[in-house]
């Protein structure tokens, strides 16, 4: 059985990364216009580099919690039969154990050199403008998919959703597309679907069948059903 699985900001909130948008509509104290838009890099390069790089440094104070840990183990069960495909840009899932990740919406400890265009692994600052070990020029951004930008992937995303027997979204608000589209994608080409999440997000009603709750709950459980 080929199984699927999106994951959203709901699955890292649980260890504490601060979720994409507030419940004041800002991001960390930011507009998310001020920080995560390819116009806001280019008036104001510094301070976008500011807000990412304490992202990035926030990550060593974080730690994989009982639904990445269960993914992983999911993996260890059903190898390449898994995919995961996450929303999230922090390093959760790879801590944890998965391998088979793709993010969607870039990573953190990785930057894109504007120049030539290479995506480099990246655990320090940019704020200091340090050139790219690919070609030299000092046009490194932090490699993650703003707004207004073409996710990573999305070849490879729409055939494994093609190939699917399971779709499962694991805390993701259902706001936010492509990623919202996917239950319907999945559905179309065949897949049973599943949506776990702390509430009904806005295309529950789109899934097959919902559950509500903690994701260091609601994975475990369901990993364990699907090994027994
Ligand atoms: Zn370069």
């Amino acid at each position: 059985m080929k199984v699927v699985v999106l994951t959203g900001a709901g699955i890292s909130a649980e260890s504490g990364v601060p979720t994409f948008r507030d419940a004041d509509g800002l991001w960390e104290g930011h507009r998310v216009e001020d920080v995560a838009t390819p116009e806001a890099y280019d008036v104001q390069p510094t301070v976008v580099h500011r807000f990412y790089d304490d992202r990035r440094r926030a990550l060593g104070r974080v730690a994989p919690n009982p639904a990445h840990l269960a993914l992983a183990r999911l993996e260890e069960g059903i190898g390449d039969d898994l995919l995961v495909i996450t929303q999230n840009i922090d390093d959760l899932h790879e801590r944890a154990g998965s391998t088979r990740v793709l993010h969607m919406h870039g990573e953190l400890r990785s930057a894109l050199c504007r120049a030539c265009m290479r995506r480099t692994p990246w655990t320090g600052d940019l704020g200091d403008f340090p050139p790219c070990p690919g070609c030299g020029v000092t046009e490194l951004r932090p490699d993650v998919v703003w707004f207004g930008e073409m996710p990573y992937e999305m070849d490879r995303i729409f055939v494994a959703l093609d190939q699917a027997d399971l779709f499962v979204a694991i805390g993701t608000s259902g706001a936010v597309y492509p990623a919202a589209g996917f239950v319907q994608f999945a559905s179309g080409a065949g897949a049973r679907t599943l949506e776990l999440n702390l509430a009904p997000s806005e295309v529950t009603g789109l899934f097959d069948d919902a559950r509500q709750g903690l994701a260091g709950e609601l994975v475990p459980r369901w990993v364990d059903e699907l090994l027994g």
